[in-house]
């Protein structure tokens, strides 16, 4: 079914690396408030996929759209601004500062330097909001913990709240699971469908049970294409998606 209003909108996105092609073709419209998975094989192009749409890269042909506007060569640092935020797959926190600190640390960086020099309730909104922020990704019994000193499924909490910092409508998430255990896993998995009741969340993962049982769609991405795109029940029932993924 098609998407009306998208806020998300690639067409032909592709991206070379000298003669190397990483990313091909890609099409696709996504709608707002849903989650989306991403999946393939190492290499397939998924971070590429993820470059592209934060704007880290830019892409070698093809168009990407969000909320109506054309972003192909807008530059980086607006994507954050137009509400576009990413999370990475490597831990990306700053150690020492406590949970509370990291989150205001982001909400300051959107606040302008006069209103915040010169206005205390400036300052007071950023740790309040920060509280905000760090009671919806679970970590309010955290506050004050240094980032360093909490568990690592603590620590992707919190790298979602330093996201969330910017108020995002789009939400990239890569590898939000990375080195969890099952219980871990499952409060991530229930941090996310709250947090895809009022945004957009696109998220590369490898744990196939957690995104059949998480998104709403899959896209299905091997040597650079996307070969199937659709609810987790068509993804499972694809013969090429089974072959190529899932090696049946
Ligand atoms: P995935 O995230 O699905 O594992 P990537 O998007 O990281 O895949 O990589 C897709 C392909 O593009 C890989 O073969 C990788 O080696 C290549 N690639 C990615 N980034 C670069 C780069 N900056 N320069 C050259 N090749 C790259
Ligand atoms: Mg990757």
């Amino acid at each position: 079914n098609p998407i009306t209003n998208p806020i998300l909108e690639v067409e032909n996105l592709g991206r070379r690396f000298g003669a190397f092609t990483a990313l091909e073709g890609v099409s696709a419209a996504f709608g707002e408030g849903r989650i989306t998975a991403i999946i393939g094989p190492n290499g397939a192009g998924k971070s590429t996929f993820f470059n592209l749409l934060s704007g880290a890269l830019k892409p070698t042909s093809g168009r990407l759209r969000f909320s109506g506007r054309d972003m192909t060569r807008v530059p980086q640092a607006r994507f954050a601004h137009l509400g576009i935020a990413r999370s990475y797959q490597i831990t990306n926190v700053f150690p020492r500062l406590t949970a509370h600190e990291n989150v205001r640390t982001a909400l300051q960086a959107r606040v302008s330097r006069y209103d915040f020099w010169s206005r205390r309730d400036a300052r007071t909104d950023l740790a309040v909001r920060a509280d905000d922020i760090l009671e919806s990704v679970g970590l309010a019994g955290r506050r004050d913990r240094p980032a360093a000193a909490l568990a690592h499924g603590e620590q992707r909490a919190l790298e979602i709240g330093i996201a969330l910092a910017a108020d995002p409508r789009l939400l990239l998430l890569d590898e939000p699971t990375a080195g969890m255990g099952p219980e871990e896993t499952k409060e991530m998995v229930a941090l996310l469908r709250r947090l895809g009741e009022s945004r957009t969340i696109l998220l590369v993962e490898h744990k196939m049970k957690m995104i059949l049982g998480l998104s709403e769609r899959i896209l299905v991405l091997h040597h650079g294409r996307l070969i199937a795109d659709g609810t987790p029940a068509e993804i499972q029932a694809d013969r090429e998606v089974r072959r190529v993924y899932l090696g049946q």
